[in-house]
């Protein structure tokens, strides 16, 4: 079955909207163009020359990667570096190349963390430092009688939603004015008089992501010529979206079996952690696949143990002696990934071709 590379990132973008991507990240299409199509998809977590060479000894003509291969803009493609290799392979064997990254680590459900805290059994996931800024207000007015088209329209659209509620809404009753003038076109009023209408104000919540979605399909149902409408920023936290995630583990766990729990949930041969009071018990854990350190203060405010990678020494300081902090690594941390890949592949294109590639491309090595 082969696919336009452009549905398959439409399945991603579903799950991880690339607007929600950190500002030095650059998830996307890398390589390829959007109208291609490509029959068979190669996921890994790296993408390297290795990744490339295998991708095409196995007959897939796309790459699906957590890591963006270009992070900075590329000057010059001779070779001399792994990136310009990696790029200049992917291009002369028509190997698209496509990465969802810190999208894909922002989102509770179906992202990185969610993964993790899968394998880990954690109970009532949250997200633990969750994003401001990226929620809007829309509000519209309409006419009596058309309000329930335009609603519904908005919830199809995914408005509406606030964690576990869905088509969430507000809405109060009162008079509309218009006047239309020459070239109108009015549903309803005559030209050069001012005109009266009994009018619903609605609002309802939505993610900047598709806000501009959501204003299309309610444009769609509404009567007027004109629709009066605002688009208002909102301060309020996306609780759905944000870095780390926490939880609960199903039974409070002492120290020390917590560790092994941890090495054998998420097959890791060995951890770094923090000294913590053997006796403690360990009843709430938080994750974030990859360099969490950032997360340390609010890891330490809200969980007993935060699991994390790329932890530098002085930061196992910042622990205050209050939180076991375990650096599992950061390929370990995030290798489940790839599953999420597939996960989203089956639902959209149970037909589509895809393998895990072969290749370990953790560049630590442990002995
Ligand atoms: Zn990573």
């Amino acid at each position: 079955m082969s696919v336009q590379i452009k549905e398959l990132i439409a399945a991603f973008e579903e799950v991880a909207p690339s607007v929600w991507q950190e500002s030095y990240d650059n998830s996307g299409l890398i390589v390829g163009s959007y109208h291609d199509t490509v029959c068979k998809a190669l996921l890994s977590l790296d993408c390297t020359e290795a990744v490339i060479e295998e991708a095409v000894k196995e007959g897939c003509d796309m790459v699906i990667c957590h890591h963006p291969i270009v992070f900075k803009g590329l000057k010059r493609l001779n070779g001399a570096n792994y990136v310009e290799r990696t790029v200049m392979k992917a291009i002369q064997h028509k190997v698209a190349i496509y990465a969802v990254h810190t999208n894909l680590d922002n989102v509770l459900q179906g992202g990185v963390n969610a993964k993790i805290a899968e394998k880990l059994g954690l109970k009532d996931g949250k997200i633990l430092d969750p994003k401001k800024g990226i929620l809007n207000k829309i509000v519209i007015y309409v006419p009596e009688g058309h309000v329930l088209e335009v609603q519904e329209a908005a919830f199809q659209a995914g408005a509406g939603a606030i964690g576990h509620y869905q088509e969430c809404g507000f809405s109060v009753t009162g008079r509309g004015t218009f006047k239309p003038v020459e070239g109108a076109n009015p549903h309803t009023g005559t030209a050069g008089m001012r005109h009266e209408a009994q009018e619903i104000r609605w609002e309802v919540l939505v993610s900047e992501a598709i806000t501009n979605r959501v204003l299309h399909a309610m444009m769609s149902k509404h009567p007027y010529e004109e629709v009066a409408y605002e688009i208002i920023p909102l301060k309020n936290e996306h609780l759905a979206v944000g870095s780390g995630l926490w939880g609960r583990l199903p039974e409070p766990m002492p120290v020390t079996d917590f560790l092994d729990f941890i090495k054998e949930r998420l097959a890791v041969p060995q951890l770094k952690f923090t000294p913590l009071h053997v006796d403690r018990e360990i009843k709430t854990v938080a994750v974030c696949g990859g360099s969490g350190s950032f997360l340390i203060p609010k890891a330490r405010q809200t969980v007993d143990a935060y699991i994390t990678a790329d932890v530098k020494y002085h930061e196992f300081f910042d622990a205050e002696g209050t939180l076991l902090l375990c650096d599992i690594g950061h390929y370990e941390s995030e290798k489940y990934t790839l599953e999420i890949f597939k996960e989203i592949l089956w639902k959209k294109f149970p037909n589509f071709a895809n393998i895990f590639a072969q290749i370990n491309t953790n560049p630590v090595q442990y002995r």
